[in-house]
């Protein structure tokens, strides 16, 4: 690598920062150059439909790390710039072009580019009041309507759409949240997760509709004052707001020639099909890093846990000592009152068992493939989640019949390969 360019990451994303942050860990001396479009120092992003919405926390304190930090660790962060063409030699050297007219040139690129908000093709969908949950910029924006407001539709119930009704209701506004499917976070969890949340948020008062069919969007005037569905029923609106899911910002990366399906294709230590170029976060599309997963299996995984892991793989993977990911794939929620954790992928599993507990405001459901345990939805229950996430990196057994009953706890009830209790 020449002294002169250096690793560039387009991405000023958690992957972003992450790589940037356990390159320097790890000794890296090269120049590293950590760009974003967004007019904004790096910042993260789960707090923007929940604490920061709500006014719990501030602007600044979703800032990653300071100016003094970036500068005693020689990252160049560039903001507000937006990359709009690569040109790659085929030793992953090359140049980036931005829109404004500069040119980053680079010895190595990292892809750290994430995801954008999928729009919907409605009528009526860029009327004023009508918004999208992603980045800073819509943060701001629906938290000044917000107190404004008195009527809520929330298009979507995956976690942006329920996260940010839970805030919403919260802060005493009238939330009506559409779900063009049967369940809530189809996508995400099983059937009686999905069925205990929507028990859950109704009886905070959040109006769900399921098997939605969101017709248009009707105008009052100049702005929102509705949504009108395919029977003909219109709900009250003076701010809609729009989760219905992300797209993989991945046309750079197809633009350079590299593969992509459903993101951008990297190995297991986060490199794209031509052998140097880098990939993480959610615009990446890995093999399944789950013990046990079925092989050739592949995964992109939208998740602040991801973008962490896969990034200190990265970074071992270009300084020259590759390693696998460590850990389990984990995910949270924050819904208001309520608490979602979940460890491990429950996709391919052959029965689930609930542990309820009504009394205490818990409820876990525990995903099996055959006898072997896979995953775990943890609703207010760390003690479940945390024994279940264990079990899972050890691949110790939990057995079903005896994690049936509520009242057992489960890390006294796993058992490890070598047939001890843990
Ligand atoms: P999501 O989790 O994919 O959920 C989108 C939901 O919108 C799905 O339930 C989908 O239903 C529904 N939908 C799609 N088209 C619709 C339509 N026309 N009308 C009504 N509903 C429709 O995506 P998201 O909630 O937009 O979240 C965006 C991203 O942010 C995701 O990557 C998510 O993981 C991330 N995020 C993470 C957290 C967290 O980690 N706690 C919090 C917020 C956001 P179908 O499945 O039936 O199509």
């Amino acid at each position: 690598m020449s002294d002169a360019a250096g690793l560039l990451i387009l991405g000023s994303s958690q992957a972003g920062v992450q790589l940037a942050v356990s390159l320097r860990a790890l000794g890296y001396d090269e120049p590293i150059t950590l760009l974003g479009e967004e007019n904004h120092r790096p910042y993260q992003r789960p707090a923007l439909s929940k604490e920061y919405l709500q006014g719990a926390i501030t602007k600044e304190s979703l800032i990653y790390r300071t100016q003094e930090y970036w500068d005693e660790h020689r990252i160049d962060v560039v903001k507000n710039e937006r990359i709009i063409r690569i040109d790659k030699r085929s030793d992953g050297s090359g140049v980036a072009h931005s829109m404004s007219g500069r040119e980053f040139a680079f010895d190595r690129l990292a892809l750290t580019v994430g995801a954008r908000a999928r729009r919907l093709l409605l009528e009526g969908v860029d009327l004023p009041g009508v918004l999208y949950l992603r980045n800073a910029d819509d943060a701001l924006e629906l938290k000044a309507r917000a107190p404004v407001v008195k009527d809520v539709v929330v298009i979507g119930g995956g976690f942006i759409g329920i996260e940010a009704a839970a805030s919403l209701a919260r802060m005493g506004r009238t939330v009506t949240l559409l779900e063009a499917g049967p369940r809530l976070v189809g996508r995400a969890v099983g059937e009686e997760t999905s069925a205990y949340l929507l028990e859950h948020h109704r009886a905070r008062g959040i109006s769900v509709v399921l098997d939605a069919d969101v017709r248009r969007i009707v105008a009052g005037g100049d702005r929102v004052a509705g949504v009108e569905l395919a029977d003909g029923t219109t709900i009250r609106a003076d701010l809609v707001l729009i989760g219905v899911g992300v797209v993989p910002n991945t046309e750079l990366a197809e633009s350079i020639g590299l593969a992509c399906d459903n993101g951008i294709t990297v190995d297991r230590w986060a490199i794209a099909s031509d052998g140097v170029t880098v990939a993480v976060g959610d615009v990446a599309n890995l093999p399944n890093p789950v013990p046990g997963a079925p092989e050739g299996d592949r995964v992109r995984f939208e998740s602040v846990n991801n973008a962490v892991e896969q990034a200190k793989v990265a970074a071992y993977a270009i300084t020259g000592r590759p390693e696998d990911y460590q850990g389990i794939p984990w995910f949270w929620s924050n819904q208001g009152d309520l608490k979602l954790q979940i460890a491990g992928l429950s996709t391919g599993h052959t029965r689930t068992v609930v542990r309820r507990d009504d009394e205490r405001g818990k409820f876990s459901v525990l995903y099996y493939r055959g006898d072997a345990i896979i995953a775990a939805d943890c609703v207010n229950a760390p003690l479940d989640f945390m024994a279940v996430k264990a079990a899972l990196a050890a691949r110790a057994s939990i057995p079903a019949e005896q994690a049936a009953d509520p009242s057992v706890q489960l890390k006294a009830i796993t058992v490890t390969s070598s047939g001890e209790h843990s």
